[in-house]
């Protein structure tokens, strides 16, 4: 494969633009809410980023929802928006794309693609996103094996897209403490495996606020090349996953751990 470390030994750098690089030997760290709400949500967020010196955010435009009466995001206009003040503030946008009709429309205003994990098997938008000029982050399936992320992002490769990006955030399992099982062991076997950096996502791979941080942390010292976690300002009010999102303070220990441990690795 070509996503394989047989194939390319060196590990692959994605540039954002600006010095701003998922790789290894770099902790990417990525926040921001579940979904994309408010103006004001967005300014509040920017900021916070701004003044942790975090460099991407996260967030949905295009939500996808299990209920079908749930808030589904603001859609391409919420995007604008939050590209026109996350940009000014030199912030990095990496924002879910759900079909392939998006892909386009979305291209001015996103820095990374991604792949959410119920997409993650959505083999025509792979195909699409293989053609993109743009950085991928693919999640792992909900019931995904990591060899299926890796055919995945295979996908995307070999359509000549090499800026990819793996993210484990939690798969489906007997368990029903927490809303996903976070499968720390797939980090140093991605790492092993494949020669693109690779993500962690504590907030879906736990579903509890309080136990977001401690993941995160077992996640950088499993080898992880960045971290992407959900934070609001009032997480209490957030339109979706609040009870695993942080607030500004809980986020801003956290990058501060995150950058800490990842120095002593
Ligand atoms: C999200 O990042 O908010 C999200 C919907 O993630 P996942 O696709 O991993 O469930
Ligand atoms: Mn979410």
């Amino acid at each position: 494969k070509l996503v394989s470390k047989k194939w390319k030994a060196k590990p692959t750098s994605v540039d954002l633009g600006d010095g701003i690089f998922i790789k290894e030997g770099e902790m990417a760290v990525i926040t921001g809410p579940c979904s994309i709400e408010t103006e004001e949500q967005i300014r509040a967020v920017v900021a916070h980023c701004v003044e942790n010196d975090i460099k991407m955010m996260r967030g949905g435009v295009f939500k996808p929802r299990s209920s079908p009466y749930a808030f589904r995001g603001l859609g391409l206009e919420g995007l604008k928006l939050w590209h026109k003040i996350a940009s000014e503030a030199g912030i990095k946008i990496v924002t879910e794309v759900m079909q392939t009709s998006q892909i386009e429309e979305m291209y001015p205003y996103v820095d990374v693609y991604q792949v959410g994990a119920r997409n993650s098997q959505n083999f025509n938008l792979l195909d699409e996103l293989g053609k993109v000029d743009k950085a991928v982050m693919i999640k792992r399936g909900i019931s995904g094996t990591i060899e299926e992320l890796l055919q995945s992002a295979e996908y995307v490769f070999s359509g000549g897209n090499e800026k990819l990006i793996l993210c484990e955030r939690g798969i489906r399992t007997y368990e029903r403490a927490s809303r996903n099982t976070l499968d720390l062991n797939a980090i140093p076997i991605l790492k092993a495996k494949s020669h693109l950096p690779v993500i962690v996502d504590p907030s879906h791979g736990i579903g509890i606020r309080a136990y977001v941080p401690q993941m995160a942390l077992a996640g950088v010292m499993s080898g992880a090349d960045g971290i992407i976690y959900e934070s609001h300002e009032v997480p209490e009010k957030a339109y979706s996953d609040g009870q695993q999102t942080l607030d500004f303070a809980q986020s801003a220990r956290l990058a501060g751990w995150i950058r800490e441990s990842f120095a002593m690795r």
